[in-house]
Order: structure tokens, then sequence, then C-alpha cells
């Protein structure tokens, strides 16, 4: 059997760490007796600055008939930021209605972590669950001269929103504004699959990242809404936190947590402080799932402080890949993939630089896919 896969390599890292991911998917499959049809899509910034366009109205349609996706990085130095962000990266999730975002965090034995609460021989299990469409990621907001007169439109898989804002400041003054949104039926079906993941993981609690004493309105309708949600699973004790208490506390006991709900914007953040805790970002993949097509990437953007170093470890795409073909149904692919990053990390021979080794992106690639090829399998 074969699957259609679209891969979006991107930027930076994003080609490196990619291209290892799918030499390593390609050796599961191998393994597992299927194939990958990979489709490979330019867009990024160089695709940008040759042609002046983003991503095209015919990559929607062509994605479209694919059920999942494998993206890189999104981001380059060259190119001001915003633009690249939210008509690619951000308009594959609002499209395609991607509304929930899964961060697991789980840290490696040996994989050095830079907290000393994680009792020796425990492993940190963290699953942030971030809402994916709304928030301050709206893309709704302007700058203005002395004042700001404009229509505001956005399009989601709930609903279209189309509006007008005036803001008129006395004395007179350059401004910028942005317009955070969330609205009942997107926050509750995130609580609702944060609730349902944690009592797949058989937790007695969940946490929710809010703000509501600094923003009531917006993160007070959030902690309203999950609420809401609460009252139908009465097994799982509902921890609201402050963003800020959220992110003293993770540290100081991480083993405290396990799945953390949070509103767009905060997840972001909670999942690079999950990441930092479990060794670092290199190793965090991530999953973008809606109804239809998902869509996985790493956790981390694409690092042009690295970028062509070959310093980059490709750990967190390939593990975004072990998740892509869990999701087709090729679970136990997916595992091999996992147990051979586990068994590399766990021998602590010939580590990524990020980890304190000096093994290449390349060289990380051959000793996964070698695992692969070598992997007792039942
Ligand atoms: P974004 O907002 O797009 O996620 P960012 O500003 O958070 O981007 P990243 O590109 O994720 O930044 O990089 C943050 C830091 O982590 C950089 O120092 C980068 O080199 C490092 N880093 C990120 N990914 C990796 C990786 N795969 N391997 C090694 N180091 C990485």
């Amino acid at each position: 059997m074969d699957y259609d896969i679209s891969v979006i390599p991107g930027d930076g890292i994003g080609p490196e760490v990619v291209g290892q991911a799918l030499k390593v998917m390609n050796k599961a499959a191998q393994r597992f007796g299927f194939g990958l049809k990979i489709n490979q899509l330019p867009y990024g910034a160089n695709h940008y600055l040759k042609t002046g366009v983003i991503l095209p109205e015919e990559a929607f349609s062509e994605l479209s008939s694919t059920k999942a996706m494998l993206l890189g990085a999104i981001g380059d130095p060259r190119v001001a930021m915003g633009p690249l962000e939210q008509e690619l990266l951000l308009a594959l999730r609002f499209r395609f209605d991607l509304y929930v975002n899964l961060r697991p965090a789980k840290s490696f034995p040996n994989v050095k972590i830079p907290i000393n609460t994680v009792p020796d021989g425990e492993i940190l299990d963290l699953l942030v669950v971030r809402e994916n469409t709304e928030d301050f990621y709206m893309g709704l907001g302007g700058l203005g001269q002395g004042g700001y007169q404009g229509s505001i439109k956005a399009k989601r898989g709930l609903y279209h929103l189309e509006g007008s804002v005036k803001i008129d400041l006395s004395p007179k003054t350059d401004l910028a504004f942005s317009l955070g949104l969330i609205s009942a039926p997107a926050a509750q079906r995130v609580a609702e699959k944060a609730f349902t993941l944690a009592k797949q993981r058989g937790a007695k609690h969940l946490h929710v990242a809010s703000k509501a004493n600094a923003v009531p309105q917006l993160y007070g309708f959030w902690d309203e809404q999950v609420n809401q949600v609460a009252k139908n699973h009465p097994d799982i004790a509902l921890k609201r936190l402050n963003v800020d208490n959220l992110c003293y506390q993770l540290p100081r006991a991480p083993m405290d947590f396990g799945v953390i709900l949070c509103p767009n914007l905060f997840g972001d953040i909670v999942s690079d402080l999950a990441s930092s805790l479990i060794g670092g970002l290199g190793l965090a993949p991530s999953a973008n799932l809606g109804d239809h097509l998902a869509m996985f990437e790493p956790v981390h953007g694409s690092a042009p402080d690295i970028a062509g170093t070959g310093k980059a470890n490709p750990i967190a795409a390939t593990l975004s890949g072990s998740l892509l073909l869990n999701h087709l149904g090729q679970s136990q692919a997916a595992q091999a993939i996992e147990r051979a990053v586990k068994d590399y990390l766990s021998q602590g021979l010939d580590l990524p630089f990020e980890l304190g080794g000096q093994a290449s992106v390349e060289k990380v690639g051959q000793i996964l896919s070698l695992a692969l090829e070598t992997m007792p399998i039942k």
C-alpha cells in the first residue's frame, strides 16, 4: 500500500531536518511493507523571493487531496517577519481548520535535562494542547498614524468574520493594534480534545493556561468555555493557572504536570518552555489536527543561526514523521521510529550538536535509518 504525503521543507534548517526525517520514514515504510509517495512542494522564502508568490490557490487544492503533510520550518531573515508565517504556515492551519496543535514534550533516558526536579530514572512526559485558529493569531490588526480606520476580515472553518475598526488617539500618535478573538465553539472543541487526551493518558487532572486577571474579556471567556466542557468530565480535575505562574511552576515541579491546555499564543510559548525542559527544541515534534488533512512539523522554527552549518538536530522532524505515520494508521512503523530515537539517545554515542555531540544533521539521519534497517521486529 502507498500513502500520498505532501511535504513543504520550507526555510532555514527546514529542508535539512525534513530530508533526514523522510529518509528515516522511508526506511520504516520499507520495513513494515508500505510505501510513501512524496509530493514535495517548493513554498517558503526562496520561492517567494523568486516568484513573489507565497502559497498559490492551486497548492490548497493539491493539498486537500492528501491526508497528511510534513512541514519543515518557515521564516527567513531576508523576508520581513509576518507575511510568510501568516500566508503560509497560519494559512494552512486556518484553511484546513487544523484546530488542535498537539505538542508532546517527552524526555529521553540519558538526555541531560536542565532541571534536577525530575527524579533519576523517571521520564518527563508533557503534552501541550494548543488552540490553533484564534486568539492573537487571528491576523487582525494594523498600523495607524494618528489613529486607525479600516475593515477587518477573516475566514475560519467555523465562521466568517467581517467588521471594521475605528480608533482615534488624542493627541494623535502612531499606533499598532492586534485583535485577539476567542469563539465559544473553537475554545470548546479544543478543550474537549484536551480532556479526551488526558483521559486516554489516565490523568487525574488537566492544567489550563489563562491570563484572565489582566485580559479578562478574552481569557475570562476562554476560562468560561473550558469550565463548560469540564462539566462533561467530572473524573478529571481542572487546574487553572495564569500563564506567567504556569511558566514559573513548570520548571520548578514539572512532574506535577501532564496535559496542558492553552490558547494559541500561550501554547506557542509554553511548548517552547516544555521543549527546553526535555533537553532541546530539536527533540520536540508536533501535530496540527483537524477533521480532514493533518499537518506535522517540528516545534522549532527555521533556526537561521545554524542553517547550513549541519548542526541542526533532525529528531524533532523525525518524530513529527513518526506522528504522521501513526496518524495514517501505521502505528508499528511509528513506534519503531520512536524506539530508534530512544535507543540512539540512550546510548549517548555520536550525539547531535544540540546535545553536546558532534554528529551532523545527516549523520543523525544515517544512524536512525540504519537502526530501522537492522532493528528486530516481531
Ligand atoms: P519560530 O517562532 O518560528 O518557532 P523561533 O524564533 O522560536 O522560531 P527557532 O528557529 O525555533 O526560533 O530557534 C530557537 C533556537 O533554538 C535557536 O538558537 C536555534 O538554533 C535552536 N534550534 C531550533 N531548532 C533546532 C534544531 N532542530 N537543532 C538544534 N538547535 C535548534
